[in-house]
């Protein structure tokens, strides 16, 4: 039953709140998935994966068979995997595109109605603002990482609102597992997963506060990566780069704002549940 009563924030304040405030009367550990922002919300007991990891009777409902070999266990059932990148790079992209190509190219064949994906809050360059785009130019605008967390099951609100009955999302692990979880109170036809890894969180003051700290220029930064070199590197506007050694960050001022270590929670690279 889905409770009327209204989500209890915008996506907005979720967006930019502090952790403290964020996580008040929620699991301990929370990734801000968006659900019990949404009218979902009463769902969250049977659907949260920090609440009950139910990957794999998921897994189980949804490919016939458990995990079967080692490398099934490290990346989740599969069919073929691959190793590819766009030989043209889409503008904006975190790597080459791939992510934002295959939402758009769902919606170009008229095989879905509408992709959840994360643009950013106008006037900055990384606090999240997940919407449901409806036109492939409106999935490829929001490529790129917004390296924090992302209450993109909020957007559930808007598909029960719209004609949207064939949905494709793109979003995290702890997020797929929510609405894998859920998604037999969505009433939708078809439901497309474009999963992408993520193994360590963070709140957008938080992203803040840490490239405040490390960088020499927090405000430039474009994108940054944690290399098996161990050090981060940070590529700035303008093309410059910035290499900060792990050893060099400074802990004690961080304390514990990586708060999440949610890795390969069965994201199916591409799935349709019919
Ligand atoms: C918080 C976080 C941490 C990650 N950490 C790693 C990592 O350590 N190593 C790694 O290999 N990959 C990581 N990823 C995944 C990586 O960002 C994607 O695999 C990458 O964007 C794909 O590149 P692309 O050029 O194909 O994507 P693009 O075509 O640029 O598309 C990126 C897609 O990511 C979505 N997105 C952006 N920010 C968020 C968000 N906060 N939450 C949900 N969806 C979002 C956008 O909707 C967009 O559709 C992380 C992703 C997130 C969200």
């Amino acid at each position: 039953m889905i409770d009327e009563g209204g989500p209890s924030k915008g996506l907005y304040e979720t967006t930019l709140l502090s952790q403290d405030v964020r996580l008040k009367g929620r699991p301990k550990l929370c990734s801000d998935c968006g659900l019990c922002d949404s009218l979902l919300r009463p769902h969250m007991p049977k659907t949260c994966v920090f609440v009950q990891n139910q990957t794999a009777e998921i897994e189980l409902r949804l490919h016939q068979r458990q995990r079967e070999d080692s490398e099934e266990m490290l990346f989740g059932i599969y069919r073929a995997m691959h190793i590819a990148r766009m030989q043209r790079p889409r503008p904006h992209a975190q790597w080459s595109g791939i992510v934002t190509s295959l939402a758009g190219r769902l919606l170009e064949l008229g095989l879905v109605d509408g992709v959840i994906t994360t643009g950013q809050v106008p006037g900055t360059r990384f606090a999240p603002q997940p919407f449901l785009a409806r036109t492939p130019e409106q999935v490829y605008a929001s490529a790129g990482n917004k390296p924090c967390l992302s209450p993109n099951l909020h957007i559930l609100d808007d598909v029960r609102k719209s004609a949207v009955r064939r949905l494709a999302f793109i979003g995290t692990g702890c997020q797929v597992h929510m609405l894998r979880a859920a998604e037999h109170e969505l009433d939708l036809e078809r439901l497309y997963i474009i999963g992408i890894p993520c193994s360590d969180n963070v709140t957008y003051p938080d992203l803040q506060l840490f490239l405040q700290l490390i960088s020499c220029s927090p405000e430039t930064v474009v994108h940054y990566e944690f290399m098996q070199d161990f050090s981060i590197w940070l590529h700035h506007e303008q093309g410059k780069r910035e290499r900060v050694n792990f050893i060099d960050i400074p802990m004690d001022q961080l304390g514990q704002i990586f708060h999440l270590h949610v890795s390969h929670v069965s994201i199916i690279p591409i799935h349709s549940p019919i």
